[in-house]
């Protein structure tokens, strides 16, 4: 589904290039929940950005479904980052004043889908992640836990083909990180793409790829989930 290419990424941090992607090159499939891991400064939202077209290579190809992105317009660009995939960060940031229903439409909204049948997909998607009754609220009037149920809300209004979470859980709780997982897991049987960059072990586990990025480099690839043999 996703195929990066000899993909860098440099910084020119004033004195020196800093490489946060040194020549990686990655397959993620298609109804996988992939799992990115590695240590702080390893180079994981680096890598997420790129694959999501959220940033823009140094050097190297990315391909969604065959289609090279990082050579998308302006316009292609934009089209692929608010209708085939979506996104969702670990500091949340919901618009303020907004409810959390306005919120996860918004982005229907913004594509230009018709205001009932966006209005009607966010309940049920609010339904889905089992804050329909907070949908009248600010975020400020819910946990956080709840704001970053919103928030997959949000990432799936106009139905994406992946979702890309950067550290979903790293904000909450252990209980509420639970309930985000199961939401995500969940949400991965029924067939949808995740990819998810972790430092939790127990989110880890949720993979069918385990991804170990180290320095800038894919370390390693471990097969899991449904891939695991003795299942
Ligand atoms: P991780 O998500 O694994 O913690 P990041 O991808 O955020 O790592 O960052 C990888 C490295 O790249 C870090 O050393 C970080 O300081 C550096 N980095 C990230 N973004 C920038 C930037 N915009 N400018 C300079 N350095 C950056
Ligand atoms: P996370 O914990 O989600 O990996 P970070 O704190 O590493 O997030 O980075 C947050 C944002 O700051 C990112 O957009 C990243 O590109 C940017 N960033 C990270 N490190 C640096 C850096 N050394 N210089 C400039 N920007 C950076």
């Amino acid at each position: 589904m996703i195929k990066a290419v000899n993909v860098c990424k440099s910084y020119d941090t004033g004195t020196a290039q800093f490489h946060a992607a040194k020549s990686v090159n990655l397959d993620l499939y298609e109804g996988d929940f992939t799992v990115i891991m590695g240590s702080s400064g390893s180079g994981k939202s680096t890598l997420l950005y790129l694959l999501s077209g959220l940033d823009t290579l140094t050097s190297g190809e990315v391909y969604f479904k065959g289609q090279r992105i990082d050579e998308y317009s302006e316009k292609e660009i934009t089209y692929f980052r608010s209708n085939k995939i979506g996104y969702v960060y670990q500091s949340i940031h919901l618009i303020p004043d907004l409810t959390l229903l306005e919120n996860v439409a918004f982005p229907g909204y913004v594509a230009g889908r018709s205001k009932s049948e966006v209005h009607h997909q966010a309940l049920n998607l609010l339904e889905m992640v089992g804050i329909a009754e907070q949908a009248d609220r600010l975020p400020s009037q819910v946990s956080g836990g709840q704001q970053q149920r919103a928030a997959i809300g949000r990432a799936l209004i106009n139905s994406p083909e992946v979702i890309f979470a950067d550290e979903p859980t790293g904000a909450l709780s252990q209980e509420q990180g639970t309930i985000i997982l199961d939401i995500l897991t969940d949400m991965n049987r029924k067939s949808q793409s995740i990819v998810m960059v972790t430092h939790d072990i127990k989110a880890a586990c949720r993979a069918d790829r385990l991804v170990l990025v180290e320095d800038g480099s894919i370390h390693g690839i471990l097969e899991l989930g449904k891939y695991s043999t003795d299942q």
